[in-house]
């Protein structure tokens, strides 16, 4: 089994998803009491947030790219940067390990195709649903990304750093993401992008009027197929 990299603590919320999921499908595959090789560097999110409200990418790109390098020294295999927003410096990321850098933006664009959705709504940061970076990376695979109007742009970057990164959980928030979602499928969107790593707290993707397209769950998922790939070639040899 291959080791897994993962820069969490942005949020540590959606962190712990990710180590629960990666592990929970390690066993699933595996059995008994498999568990998944992991190595977590989590950092100080009051950190990085304080840069994205600054604009100060390129101090977070090198702070990320340090922390990359810190987990592949200790032995990852690959590296995991578990959320969409900080894949705005995802090539200055990559750039600083020579493991593969596994990317959100890519994985839910072949998970989108592969269902056949063209049209999803995006749900997450302002940083990931204004800057440009997610649409185009999408548009590359050949999906084009709608995004919410300006007011509920606000409403759900406003839900994610004040609610759902601070570990609170909201009927009203959840009531105002899925009126989000009834607009854009009334403005022709044809599933939803659980765009931000924290969203899966308030919104499950089968239980919504769309398809949803959870970006945590998808990440994790790349990570363990990337993992366990030998493995199959070993049982399959075995058999
Ligand atoms: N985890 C969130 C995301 O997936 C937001 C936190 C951040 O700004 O990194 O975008």
């Amino acid at each position: 089994m291959r080791t897994i990299g993962l820069i969490g603590g942005m949020s540590f919320e959606s962190s712990a998803v990710y180590y629960r999921q990666i592990n929970e499908m390690v066993r699933d595959q595996l059995g008994g009491l498999s568990s998944a090789e992991v190595l977590m560097y989590s950092v100080n999110f009051a950190e990085i947030v304080a840069l994205q409200k600054a604009g100060r990418w390129d101090d977070a790109a090198a702070r990320l790219g340090d922390v990359a390098h810190r987990l592949q020294v200790a032995g990852a295999e690959c590296v995991l940067i578990c959320t969409n927003t900080m894949h705005l410096i995802a090539p200055e990321v990559a750039a600083r390990i020579s493991v593969p850098l596994i990317h959100i933006i890519d994985e839910t664009a072949a998970a989108l195709k592969a269902a056949g959705s063209v049209k999803p709504l995006l749900l997450a940061t302002r940083y990931t649903m204004e800057h440009g970076f997610y649409a185009e990376r999408m548009a590359e695979s050949g999906v084009s990304v709608m995004v919410p109007g300006p007011e509920d742009r606000t409403v759900t970057h406003d839900i994610i750093f004040n609610e759902l990164c601070a570990g609170i959980i909201k009927d009203e928030s959840r009531r105002k993401l899925n009126a989000i979602i009834e607009r854009a499928k009334a403005d022709g969107a044809d599933s939803v992008i659980l765009g931000c790593t924290e969203i899966c707290l308030i919104l499950d993707p089968n239980a919504l009027i769309l398809p949803g397209f959870d970006t945590t769950t998808i990440h994790a998922q790349a990570a363990v197929d990337f993992a366990l790939a030998d493995e199959g070639v070993r049982s399959s040899c075995a058999a």
